[in-house]
C-alpha cells in the first residue's frame, strides 16, 4: 500500500494523542472535531511509506492479564483501517474493516463501535491489496493456512490478509469481559464461548506475523470473521468454503505503539510462552 507522506508536526501530534493512555472515565474527553482533523491529517499526510502493521501493546503483556483500558479507539482508526484485536477488560473480539470497528461480544451479537473506548491489544494497518488470489478454497482453517504458505511466500514480513467466501461452515469463539484481579489468558480462555454457523458469506480478516514476532504478536495466522450483513462474527477456530478470493497486503515495517499506563508497566511477561500463544490465538478445529 502507498499512502501520501505524513508531515513530522502531524505525527508528533499523533503521538502525543496516542500515547495518551484512556480510562472509562476520560474517553469522552477529546472533542470530535479534533479527532475528526487528526483522523484526517493521519490520511492525508502519512510519515514513511504508509505501509506499516501498526500494534497497540505486545501479546505477551495481554497474554499475562494486562486487559484495562489502553490505547483509545481513536488511534486504532488513526492507524488503521483493518485488522483485529480485543476490547477494554477483554471484552469481545475486534474486528477492523473498510475502517469501521465491529465488536463481537461473547453472546456472539456484533456491535459496531464508535470512537469510545479502548483496546488492550490490537493490530491493524491501512490494507491495499499487493497481489489477490482467485478460487481459493478450504476444507479447514488449517488448510486456508497451508494455501496462504504457499501462495504468500515471503515469510520473514509481516501481510494482512483478506479472504471473502461464501462460507459453508465457520467456526467462531469470543470471551467474556474480565474482573480485577485479571488472570492469565491461558486460563481465562477456558471461558470462551465457541459456537458454528453455515452458509454465511463474509470476509475473514487475517493478521500473518512472521516468526521473528516470538511473543510480541500472534507468529502465524490470526483470524477474524466478519459477515457481510455485519450480524455475524468473531476469532475464527475452524472454517469451510469453496472458490474464495484471497487479497494479500504485505508490509514493509512494524509500529509497536506501547501503554504508558501503570498496569503495562508492573505486568510480569517472563512466564509468557509460545506455547501459550499458540493455545490463546492459534487455536484450530474448536473445542
Ligand atoms: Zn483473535
Amino acid at each position: 500500500m502507498r499512502i501520501a507522506p505524513r508531515s513530522y508536526v502531524t505525527l508528533l501530534l499523533a503521538l502525543s494523542v496516542g500515547c495518551r493512555e484512556t480510562s472509562p472515565v476520560d474517553q469522552g474527553a477529546v472533542p470530535v472535531a479534533t479527532l475528526n482533523a487528526q483522523r484526517n491529517g493521519a490520511a492525508e499526510k502519512r510519515a514513511g511509506d504508509g505501509d506499516e502493521l501498526v500494534q497497540f501493546s505486545l501479546l505477551a503483556a495481554l497474554a499475562a492479564g494486562d486487559y484495562a483500558g489502553g490505547a483509545p479507539l481513536v488511534d486504532v482508526r488513526q492507524f488503521g483501517d483493518f485488522g483485529v484485536g480485543t476490547f477494554d477488560r477483554l471484552d469481545g473480539e475486534m474486528i477492523v474493516l473498510d475502517g469501521e470497528i465491529f465488536q463481537v461480544v461473547a453472546s456472539g451479537e456484533v456491535v459496531r463501535r464508535d470512537d469510545q473506548g479502548a483496546t488492550p491489544f490490537a493490530t491493524v494497518t491501512f490494507f491495499a491489496a499487493d497481489g489477490t488470489i482467485e478460487h481459493v478454497s478450504a476444507g479447514s482453517l488449517t488448510e486456508l493456512d497451508q494455501t496462504l504458505d504457499r501462495r504468500v511466500p515471503h515469510d520473514k514480513r509481516p501481510f494482512a490478509l483478506k479472504v471473502t467466501a461464501e462460507f459453508e461452515e465457520l467456526t467462531l469463539r469470543s470471551a467474556p469481559p474480565q474482573k480485577p484481579p485479571y488472570r492469565p489468558l491461558a486460563e481465562v480462555i477456558d471461558q470462551q464461548r465457541v459456537w458454528k454457523r453455515e452458509n454465511v458469506r463474509g470476509t475473514l480478516v487475517g493478521i500473518r506475523c512472521p516468526e521473528w514476532m516470538g511473543t510480541l504478536n500472534v507468529a502465524g495466522y490470526h483470524w477474524h470473521f466478519l459477515s457481510d450483513d455485519r450480524k455475524v462474527g468473531g476469532h475464527v477456530l475452524d472454517c469451510r468454503f469453496n472458490d474464495g478470493r484471497a487479497a494479500y497486503d504485505e508490509c514493509s515495517s512494524v509500529l509497536i505503539r506501547l501503554p504508558a499506563s501503570a498496569s503495562f508497566g508492573a505486568i510480569d511477561m517472563s512466564g509468557v510462552s509460545e506455547a501459550d500463544v499458540n493455545k490463546i490465538e492459534r487455536q484450530r478445529g474448536g473445542k
